[in-house]
């Protein structure tokens, strides 16, 4: 069985590497990232959600699935891109402190909060209300992946860098054998074969910046997030911003960022780069993947939103297994609830047109 995976963001390579692990033949199109969200994105991954101080969705399964993929990815491919490594959380008030001390001894946070202290961030932060560490998180640093993977295709003859529209659809779909799975991030809202999918742009802006007196080797969490990247220099964001058309970076963002941080961080910071993106969100959060209902050749494979690094590896090897007939698709991200939704609504649409007509 052939696959054309169409998009090479985190998405389309882990989907494509885990085809590749069970050996189906894959080619792998992207229209050279234009519009990747996996480019931009800082790439952290925090098995611990701060609004309600819980385990986020499938953390455990998550986190192990990661941890295997990622390491033997990196053998693979002889590059060096996860970086396990703690996170520091600034507690936002007395509230705070006092409900992670209580939830640190319940069974599904146990292995995650924990009471040590950063001696970094109680001398360089202002934390009034102390702070906590969470253990299982880390950040991968995804264009190292991606050039790496690409790379590793290319040499394969199993990239092509090519914009897909309508008409070149038609083209693969005339190998009738072969299957094509679109991963292409938040470009789905304009694809015509999966447009009813809700996958909604939320754009987020990141910056690089170098804080000269801070040598540190945990990620902080303050609301914003500041990860090492080594010599002095920290991914800082992210923003999260809803219906925003235009795509570019904001100087304004930049430095409503940048006062916010100083507010915690009194201390120099030198602003290196800026850069912008939307991420593919959905409204339940959750992954989009399965069969388009009548296209039977076409696939999705979607909606990763904020979290793509820890949810991709488990879900690419599941749904490869499900693509190769080996497993059946989880219902919690199958495609079809939305399916069903867009017929159900437009089956009422269509009965109210009646009545008024
Ligand atoms: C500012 C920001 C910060 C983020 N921070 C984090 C974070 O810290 N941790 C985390 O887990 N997630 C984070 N994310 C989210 C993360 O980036 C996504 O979950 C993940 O990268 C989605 O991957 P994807 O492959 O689905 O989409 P993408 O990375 O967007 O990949 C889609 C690919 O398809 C290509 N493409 C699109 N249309 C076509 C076409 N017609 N023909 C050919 N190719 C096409 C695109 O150019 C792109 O290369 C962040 C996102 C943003 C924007």
């Amino acid at each position: 069985m052939k696959f054309y995976i169409i998009g090479q963001g985190l998405a389309g390579s882990m989907l494509a590497y885990e085809l590749l692990e069970l050996g189906f033949d894959v080619m792998v199109l992207d229209d050279g990232h234009s519009a990747s969200s996996s480019m931009v994105a800082a790439g952290m991954w925090n098995p611990v959600t701060f609004k309600k101080l819980s385990e986020s969705w499938m953390a455990s399964t998550l986190l192990s699935a990661a941890d295997k993929s990622y390491t033997s990815l990196e053998k693979k491919l002889s590059r060096k891109f996860y970086h396990p490594m703690e996170l520091v959380r600034i507690f936002t008030g007395n509230l705070a402190a006092n409900d992670w001390e209580e939830k640190s001894v319940h069974p599904e946070l146990i292995s995650y909060l924990t009471d040590h202290q950063d001696e970094a961030v109680k001398e360089m932060f202002h934390q009034p209300f102390g702070h906590g560490i969470v253990a299982g998180s880390g950040w991968l640093d995804i264009p190292t992946l991606l050039h790496g993977f690409r790379d590793q295709l290319l040499s394969q003859g199993r990239y092509e860098k090519r914009t897909i529209t309508a008409e070149t659809i038609e083209e693969l779909e005339e190998d009738q054998d072969a299957n094509v799975v679109h991963c292409i991030g938040w470009k789905a809202v304009y694809s015509g074969l999966f447009d009813w999918v809700p996958v909604i742009p939320n754009k987020g802006e990141v910056l690089t910046i170098e804080l000269p007196k801070l040598g540190m080797n945990r990620m902080v969490n303050f609301g914003n997030f500041i990860v090492p990247i080594g010599q002095h220099k920290f991914r800082f964001g992210a923003t999260y911003k809803l219906n925003e058309p235009d795509p570019n970076p904001q100087t304004e963002t930049a430095r409503e960022m940048l006062d916010d941080l100083h507010k915690v961080y009194p201390q120099e910071v030198v602003l290196l780069d800026h850069k912008a993106g939307y991420r593919p969100t959905t409204p339940d959060r959750k992954p989009v993947m399965g069969q388009h209902p009548s296209r039977k050749q076409h696939w999705i494979f979607n909606g990763f939103g904020s979290k793509g690094v820890l949810i991709i590896p488990f879900f690419a090897k599941h749904f490869a297994e499900v693509l190769a007939g080996q497993a059946e698709l989880n219902g919690e991200v199958n495609v079809q609830r939305y399916w069903n939704r867009t017929v159900q609504s437009h089956a009422a649409l269509v009965s109210s047109f009646r009545e008024d007509h």
